[in-house]
């Protein structure tokens, strides 16, 4: 693990050696980045290097990942997700330039594999045969996939509310699922008083320090996928404010080596109902939890576990929030569906939601090139996305139907 040199806390900003802390900060509890030696990554990791790389996975960034190089990683292929260049959404909207990435493609059909392959690798590292992470569903039904392809046990707490595309992935998976009837939030607090007792491997979001890690592959993606350029502008779909605060670290880390010489404006996007990240841009910066209330249980957060960071990611870049509707947002599944062919879930099609209203409220500028990250698959909940749609015709008797009667029957 030579190229990582440590961790820097968020809250105080102390530095600790690699092996001086395991999840969060020892000094403070803050939140922990993890720190590189780049000079040594940019001797390691170079544009020809991954141009003839074959490897279409997370790992073809190895180098610049904090795990040792003998590790062996899980073999299910996550993350070199599409990139979808929309030109009728882009001039609908007046953009320049709007692509969609698509991470409903990895194999538990969310972006979450990405830091839970990566959590894995982490967890065999330090011998561990238990996983466990609390979720709103998709870092659960990630952790339980990707333990599933190397054989160690995962242990889930969702809460009971979790779709039903979710729990059933945790069960067929072979995770031991634990059903909270409360929130998130409870479900948090039973995982960390569980692995604190009996010493399991802690993924949940906004304490191990590796996922924002994973998270940040996507926008190496983004990058390389762009010839090495970066976008105007990056919209996602925000709940603990890992993903956001991952996907700038990846950023970052590009200017860093070099690789890029400006970087997007990450715009968080939350539901009205649960939006204590999105209050905390518009105002000091301090978050204050809210009790969380929305259709979309991707960002169904009221107590961000990782909200500096995605506060620190916001501003630093100049981006901003913004805030949709549940309404909003089951239209959105409906509008992207219907216009690229991308069937996104709830808490994705929120970042949809949010660029949408950012472009009535002439907020994205006509030369800009906009990425909107696809976070989670549409058949997640597809209780939801029905509602986004017209009923379907029903035919009662198909038998005495003429079919020149059936199709009359159809307005359009
Ligand atoms: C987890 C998740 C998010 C939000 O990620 P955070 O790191 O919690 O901000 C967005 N969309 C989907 C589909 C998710 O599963
Ligand atoms: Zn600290």
């Amino acid at each position: 693990m030579s190229q990582m040199t440590g961790f820097k806390c968020l809250a105080c900003a102390r530095e600790h050696r690699p092996g001086d802390a395991a999840y969060v900060c020892p000094a403070c509890g803050g939140n922990l980045d993890v720190l590189y030696d780049y000079e040594r990554v940019g001797a390691r990791l170079t544009k020809a290097g991954l141009a003839a790389d074959r490897e279409l996975t997370i790992w073809r960034y190895r180098a610049l990942l904090p795990i040792a190089d003998s590790s062996p990683v899980p073999p299910l292929a996550v993350g070199w997700t599409p990139l979808y260049d929309c030109p009728r959404l882009a001039a609908e909207f007046g953009v320049q330039q709007l692509l969609l990435k698509d991470d409903g493609r990895n194999p538990t059909a969310s972006f979450k594999d990405r830091p839970s392959a990566l959590v894995v690798v982490k967890a065999r590292e330090a011998g561990a045969s238990v996983v466990t992470t609390a979720s709103s569903g998709n870092a659960g039904s990630a952790l339980a996939g990707m333990c599933a392809g190397v054989g160690l046990r995962s242990v889930i707490f969702v809460p009971e509310t979790t779709p039903a595309a979710k729990i059933a992935q945790l069960q067929v998976y072979g995770a031991t699922v634990i059903l909270v009837d409360g929130s998130y939030e409870d479900a948090c607090e039973l995982c960390l008083a569980a692995a604190e007792r009996y010493g399991w491997y802690q993924r949940t979001t906004g304490y191990n320090p590796y996922t924002a890690e994973g998270k940040k592959t996507a926008a190496l993606e983004i990058a390389e996928q762009l010839h090495w350029q970066a976008p105007d502008r990056v919209l996602v779909g925000v709940g603990d404010g890992n993903i956001i605060g991952g996907l700038w670290k990846g950023f970052t880390d590009l200017r860093r080596l070099g690789w890029l010489d400006r970087v997007p404006r990450m715009v968080a996007v939350q539901a009205e109902g649960a939006a204590p990240i999105v209050d905390a841009i518009d105002g000091d910066g301090v978050i204050r939890p809210v009790a969380a209330e929305t259709v979309a249980d991707g960002i169904r957060v009221g107590e961000p576990r990782d909200g500096a960071r995605a506060v620190r990611a916001v501003r630093e870049s100049g981006g901003a929030g913004v805030k949709v509707s549940d309404a909003e947002i089951v239209a959105a599944i409906g509008r992207l569906a219907r216009a690229t062919g991308v069937f996104a879930e709830p808490g994705a099609a929120a970042a949809f939601a949010g660029f949408v209203k950012m472009c009535e409220g002439g907020a994205v500028g006509a030369d800009e090139r906009v990425v909107i990250v696809i976070t989670g698959n549409g058949l997640k909940d597809v209780e939801t996305a029905r509602r986004a749609a017209p009923a379907p015709l029903r035919v009662e008797s198909p038998q005495m139907m003429p079919i020149e009667q059936i199709v009359a029957g159809l307005k359009a």
